[in-house]
């Protein structure tokens, strides 16, 4: 998965410093990443590669991954005249080496974090950066805010063997997926499974077992993967502002669509493999 770049280590850990001649930058745009691709390979921006006065400014540490730490890039920074384009960053999912794709993948949740958290929503005020642990904080009337970080679940439903795959509507990403959605205020992680169940496709579910658990930066989410098996009727009542489609696929059926980064892809693999 996306997530897993053993040997390699993300260091999450709150420790701000100053770049050296190695740092490299994440500068996000929207749905952009400023970097160069090189047959397959993505290369960042890096602090060596800006101008004298550039060099002397301040900027906000992101992360380091093995011993490279990342900062962020600001967009006025003189990178594009260096050959870096801004790209879609579902791009990511596919570009090597692995690590860095993923520092890009978490580094973008960060920046989007960062840009759209410069003034306290209860009065106004510019937030200021805590020192001790990455949080904003408002001066004035005392607002924190902490990086945000969505728990959705993805759920495999199994009736014996066969599993239930979908089809997202109006989205970019067009391939098989599982059951997916976003937890509410006030429910448990389980309540969660049920209820996107029973809103997307309309079945009941049972003995609810958790999974694995992905980070997923595109969407600022954090995904909890859940098994259950179906509870009484399979008939399939579809939600079609949120599916395109939704139909029972035998074991044996699952198509291998090349994706090795996403949870959901993994849950489609092992029960495939008989594994779960
Ligand atoms: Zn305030």
């Amino acid at each position: 998965m996306i997530q897993d770049i053993a040997p390699h280590r993300l260091h999450n850990e709150y420790r701000p410093q100053i770049p050296t001649e190695d740092s490299l930058f994440i500068c996000a745009r929207g749905r952009k990443i400023l970097i160069k691709e090189e047959e397959g390979t993505v290369i960042f921006p890096s602090f060596r590669e800006l101008d004298e006065k550039e060099q002397e400014r301040e900027f906000v540490y992101l992360f380091t991954v093995d011993s490279t730490a990342f900062f962020l890039g600001e967009e006025e920074l003189s990178f594009e005249k260096q050959g870096y384009s801004w790209e879609n960053v579902q791009k990511l999912r596919t570009l090597r080496p692995r690590h860095l794709a993923f520092a890009g993948v978490t580094g973008i949740q960060l920046s989007r974090w960062y840009c759209t958290r410069k003034f306290c929503g209860a009065c106004g005020n510019r937030l200021e950066m805590d020192k001790k642990e990455r949080m904003l904080y408002c001066p004035v009337c005392g607002t924190m805010e902490y990086p945000k970080i969505c728990p959705a679940v993805i759920v495999g439903i199994i009736d014996g063997n066969r599993i239930l795959v979908s089809k997202y509507a109006g989205r970019e990403y067009k391939k098989y997926a599982l059951i997916a959605g976003f937890a509410e205020i006030g429910e448990t992680i389980e309540e969660t499974v049920k209820r996107e169940v029973m809103e997307e496709v309309g079945l009941k579910v049972k003995n609810i077992r958790y999974y694995k658990s992905q980070p997923w930066g595109f969407t600022d989410t954090l995904l909890l993967g859940f098994f259950c098996d179906l509870d009484g009727d399979g008939m399939i009542s579809l939600d079609e502002e949120e599916l395109a489609l939704a139909q029972w696929m035998e074991r044996e059926d699952i198509p291998d669509e090349g994706d090795e980064v996403s949870l959901t892809k993994e849950m489609m693999a092992v029960f495939k493999e008989g594994i779960v």
